[in-house]
């Protein structure tokens, strides 16, 4: 059993919704439990600009899966709620992105981790530290709290002032 994160965004159509669909069909899935949802952040977007704000949350999850099959698992996800690729970094239904696997280096045809830019985007960084402080980025070495106060928090807000601290919260939101 090991433990990951899990970057989720969303920025077309029932946004929450969309977050929240994601967390349970995660969590129904044989082989992951998820153990901890940060609070929803809104976000600027990054990359191509021109398109609507995200909501982001990390999601925290003990799982059998290995990396490859986590992967899988996050783009049948993105499948069953519609996710089309029209635009690099463009708008999405739902972005399913690992950040940390274990404290794993893994590079392959199809997977990067740690997620190659996690270190430079606040809307990674931000609803990470909130419920992983002090996971080790393996590939630098440094504490997420580090290398958040490296990057900073422009350009992410707390949704509506929406804190919550368990899963059900999240998923009741
Ligand atoms: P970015 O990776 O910059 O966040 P994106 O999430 O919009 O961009 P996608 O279209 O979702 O990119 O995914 C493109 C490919 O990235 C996927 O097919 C997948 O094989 C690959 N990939 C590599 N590393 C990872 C990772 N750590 N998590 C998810 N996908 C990854
Ligand atoms: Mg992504
Ligand atoms: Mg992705």
């Amino acid at each position: 059993m090991v433990t990951a994160y899990l970057s989720l965004g969303s920025n077309i159509g029932d946004t929450k919704r969309n977050l929240q669909e994601a967390v349970k069909m995660l969590d129904a899935s044989p082989s992951i439990e998820v153990t901890k949802v940060s609070s929803i952040y809104e976000t600027d977007p990054v990359g191509f600009t021109d398109q609507q704000v995200f909501l982001n949350i990390v999601a925290e999850v003990k799982t059998e899966l290995s990396a490859e099959s986590l992967l899988d698992e996050a783009q049948r996800i993105e499948q069953s709620l519609g996710r089309e690729r029209k635009i690099h970094w463009g708008p999405r239904t739902i972005d399913l992105d690992i950040l940390l696997y274990h404290s794993d280096n893994i590079q392959s045809d199809r997977l990067t981790v740690p997620h190659p830019y996690m270190r430079e985007r606040s809307f990674v960084l931000v609803p990470l530290n909130e419920i992983a402080a002090e996971a080790v980025h393996p590939a630098s070495e440094k504490s997420v709290r580090e290398l958040l106060n490296h990057t900073g928090s422009e350009g992410v807000r707390l949704w509506k002032e929406t804190v919550h601290q368990h899963k059900e919260s999240f998923l009741a939101l």
